[in-house]
């Protein structure tokens, strides 16, 4: 790829960037898709993809392994996330499936895609800003899903998860999550 053509995306990540390049050359393209279905349990708009969660998907035979990362210690929903990856594979008719964690590199809110980002706006959240620092101790970037306004304040660093942070919109009056970067 040319510097030229890199230029045409300059909102995506590298990280991104580097996902989908990983993705792109699976040779099991199907399987990807057939796991674009399983959602996050937290956020249910939001598919393993896109929220950075899945890593790897290879098959052997008819036994496949699909490696995730775990988001945020304090949203235990593996489990389940686990369960719905193996009911997904064995509907389609995979005999075995493994589901491994990567605890390293952790995983980031780098890896979340660009659709997942809208998605997120689009679910009533906004989505992770460059630091959580800025995003605490200043007067914040963070925009209103709902209305669109910059004009927000952080309420409280813990919303309904330890994910997420309380803001307050000053212009509609209504209060969001936002979902925090690390
Ligand atoms: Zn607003």
């Amino acid at each position: 790829m040319t510097t030229t053509q890199m230029q045409l995306i300059p909102t995506k990540s590298s990280l991104q960037y580097e996902r989908e390049q990983f993705r792109n050359e699976s040779n099991v393209p199907h399987l990807w898709a057939l796991l674009d279905e399983v959602t996050d349990p937290e956020i249910p708009v939001l598919s393993l993809w896109d929220i950075g969660i899945l890593k790897d998907i290879s098959q052997q035979d008819q036994s496949v392994t699909v490696v995730i990362t775990p988001t945020y210690s304090g949203c235990p929903a593996m489990d389940v996330i686990r369960e719905d990856i193996t009911a997904a594979l064995t509907k389609y008719g995979i005999a075995q499936v493994n589901v491994e964690l990567e605890l390293t590199p952790a995983w980031t809110t780098d890896w979340m895609t660009n659709k997942g980002r809208e998605q997120l706006r689009g679910y009533g959240i906004a989505p992770p800003v460059d630091t959580v620092d800025r995003v605490l101790t200043q007067d914040t970037q963070v925009q209103c899903p709902h209305c669109g306004s910059h004009a927000t304040r952080l309420v409280s660093e813990f919303a309904s998860t330890a994910c997420k942070a309380l803001f307050q919109c000053n212009d509609c009056s209504e209060p969001f999550d936002l979902f925090k970067h690390i």
